[in-house]
């Protein structure tokens, strides 16, 4: 944590947005007990590694502090005066202090939070050419503070060029830190229970109310008015992390979450990558397997599944390479898709999927789907074939469809697109036949073999016809 965070409540209104030298020395005159002289850049020597502004552009600044406290009040009186941060870009240590000229023993350099702070690739070119309507944060500011401090003395000394490369006041609050006060007060609403966006209306001040009328008359911004959607999710995810990670590092956690839910007996099976697979599990020795069903799912696997289930994956859910996410679904009293059981594996072969169906049938022996959803998937068909074999197996429509979306141009051929939709619902057999005579007319013939082939050996699963 950086030892000082400004917090900015309310800046005052600058009136212009540039500073005049004059105005910034009666500024500090008027701050007090800081000696103050201005030079401009071409007469500074004190240390020509630092002085690299533009000659005749800005005036560079000399500054001195009784320590380093006043020299922080004084930062933080000028950047809430001018409505800019200060970011600290790095501590300068000086190796050999009592050698050196001035016995200099470290020094602090600030920029303005909107200039650049090094690294990044400089040679990155741009993938796009989008032109941003936002201003970006970063515009590469020349503002800069550096402080000297000193090995016998307290005395702290600033070489300050005021100069910003973006307009200040009112127009640049918006890039400033949003203030601690109104961190923890989104902080308090998100905790209450508050929807985050009734959360960033209210630190918003309501502003754009018409009973704020009065505000909107005056000239004066503050940083929480401009508030952002992603400054209340960013709280949120602090405050979720607290309940979700329960160890600083994801295998940890995860270990943590199982013994949890098993505590409070939910059902969890948990192999990680460096133990073996159980006996009989089928399952390879390297994979990463978790499953879960809470009570609460277990209960409406035995309510709703005995008419319909499904089973839908997904691939590359997590950062984690190659981690499917497998949900077992049953349909609740409303018809919607539930989620009665999860499984989150490191590989998505057939042994895997067969585990968990087993680990479902053996649990549930006498619950079996009379229809049972799958995607057009060999791993997941032959597992259902293998633990549900009186269910009868349909393909989702919209897997379906999506697979035939991918073997050929639909916007060259929109009229067999149009088609294979209406085909995928026909419920009459000789209809059904009908429509695949005229799509294997109009259709290209790669597609036409590929039904034909894949598709039409079995149209039990995808079909409206049975
Ligand atoms: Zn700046």
């Amino acid at each position: 944590m950086s030892f000082f965070a400004f917090s900015v409540s309310g800046p005052a209104e600058t009136g212009s947005n540039t500073v005049s030298q004059h105005e910034a020395l009666s500024f500090a005159e008027a701050v007090g007990s800081k000696h103050y002289s201005t030079v401009s850049s071409g007469e500074d020597s004190s240390d020509s590694e630092d002085e690299t502004s533009e000659k005749g552009k800005s005036m560079v600044q000399k500054l001195q502090w009784k320590n380093l406290q006043e020299a922080m009040e004084w930062m933080q009186d000028e950047s809430k005066e001018k409505c800019f941060d200060f970011s600290r870009k790095e501590v300068r240590p000086n190796k050999n202090p009592a050698t050196s000229r001035s016995n200099w023993t470290k020094r602090l350099i600030y920029i303005c939070s909107r200039g650049s702070t090094g690294g990044g690739n400089r040679r990155y070119t741009r993938k796009h050419s989008w032109v941003r309507k936002k201003p970006l944060y970063e515009c590469g500011c020349k503002c800069r503070l550096r402080l000297t401090v000193y090995l016998d003395s307290d005395t702290v000394d600033g070489i300050y060029h005021p100069d910003h490369s973006h307009a200040l006041g009112n127009s640049n609050i918006r890039f400033m830190r949003i203030p601690e006060v109104t961190r923890r007060e989104i902080e308090l609403l998100l905790r209450s229970g508050m929807e985050p966006d009734k959360v960033l209306q209210k630190v918003r001040g309501n502003v754009y109310r018409e009973e704020n009328i009065e505000y909107l008359k005056s000239s004066t911004a503050i940083r929480a008015e401009f508030a952002t959607r992603a400054d209340v999710r960013r709280i949120q995810r602090s405050i979720k992390e607290e309940t979700i990670r329960l160890a600083p590092t994801d295998g940890a956690s995860v270990l943590e979450w199982a013994r949890q839910l098993r505590d409070d007996g939910h059902f969890v099976f948990l192999k990680t990558s460096a133990e073996g697979a159980p006996l009989g599990s089928g399952l390879d020795s390297k994979s990463f397997v978790l499953i879960i069903q809470t009570k609460y799912q277990q209960e409406l696997w035995k309510q709703r599944a005995a008419s319909y289930a499904g089973i839908d994956a997904t691939h590359n859910t997590t950062h984690y390479q190659n981690m499917s996410l497998f949900t077992v679904l049953v349909r609740d009293r409303w018809g919607h898709g539930f989620p009665a059981c999860w499984m989150i594996s490191s590989n998505a072969t057939e042994d895997t999927i067969s585990f968990l169906l087993s680990q479902l049938r053996s649990h549930f022996p006498e619950t079996v789907p009379e229809y049972f959803m799958s995607d057009k998937d060999d791993a997941q068909l032959n597992s259902l074939k293998k633990h549900y074999p009186k269910s009868t197996i349909f393909l989702c429509w919209w897997h379906v469809l999506h697979n035939w979306y991918q073997r050929f141009n639909t916007l060259a051929f929109p009229e067999v697109w149009k088609k294979l939709k209406a085909w995928i619902r026909i419920t009459d057999y000789t209809e059904f036949m009908d429509m695949w005579a005229k799509i294997k007319a109009e259709a290209p013939k790669s597609l036409s073999q590929y039904l034909e082939t894949n598709w039409m050996n079995d149209i039990k699963p995808w079909s409206a016809v049975y």
